[in-house]
């Protein structure tokens, strides 16, 4: 029998979208890069902690062939966003004259993002673009583009498939909603 129902902390939540339509999206997305970046060698940014399952799902689809570098800039503090960004860490990457892909778990706000976008353009990225496993349309404050989305959601918070709640849940192959 299937977990339909886990339980993080403190807090309950029930299977939301399962393992099967989160992979036959993300081959979706995996053929988009394939067109967009054949032959070429984009540096990929998978944006750290939540990130993690998504990239490492992604890249196995690719046909082209990345460089493959870890950052890490969190906002994000149990289930409200602070709406403080800190700093991006971890880029090892020459960026100058180099096309950008940045892996990011979930927009929401677009706040993150549009915190992580000029990092790139500064440092001398020749193209920066941005794909995403999952988005919450309706919670975006900011003006920016997502260039690649797996899914789009409610405004639901939402663990499993690497996402956290205060660091837990991250290992479920499902993504579970807040009940
Ligand atoms: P934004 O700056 O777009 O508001 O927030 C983006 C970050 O907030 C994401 O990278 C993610 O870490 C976190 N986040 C936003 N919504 C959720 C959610 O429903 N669940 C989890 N676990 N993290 C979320
Ligand atoms: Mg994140």
């Amino acid at each position: 029998m299937e977990t339909k129902k886990i339980h993080v902390l403190d807090r309950d939540f029930e299977l939301s979208i399962r393992e099967e339509e989160i992979m036959e999206k993300i081959k979706k997305v995996a053929a988009q890069l394939n067109t967009d970046y054949a032959g070429r060698q984009p540096v990929m940014v998978c944006i750290l902690n939540g990130a993690f399952m998504f990239a490492a799902d992604l890249v196995r689809y690719l046909d082209f062939q990345p460089e493959i570098i870890f950052a890490r800039f969190s906002s994000y503090d149990g289930m409200d966003t602070t709406g403080e960004v800190r700093e991006l860490l971890g880029i090892t990457a020459d960026v100058v004259g180099r096309d950008i892909i940045i892996v990011e778990d979930i927009v929401d706000t677009g706040i993150t993002m549009s915190n992580i976008l000029p990092n790139f353009q500064q440092m001398g990225a020749s193209s920066v673009k941005v794909a995403c496993l999952l988005q919450k349309p309706d919670k975006l404050k900011v003006d920016i583009k997502i260039d690649y989305c797996a899914l789009q959601i409610p405004n639901d918070f939402i663990v499993g498939y690497g996402l956290d709640y205060d660091g837990f849940g991250r290992n479920y192959r499902d993504i579970y909603k807040v009940v």
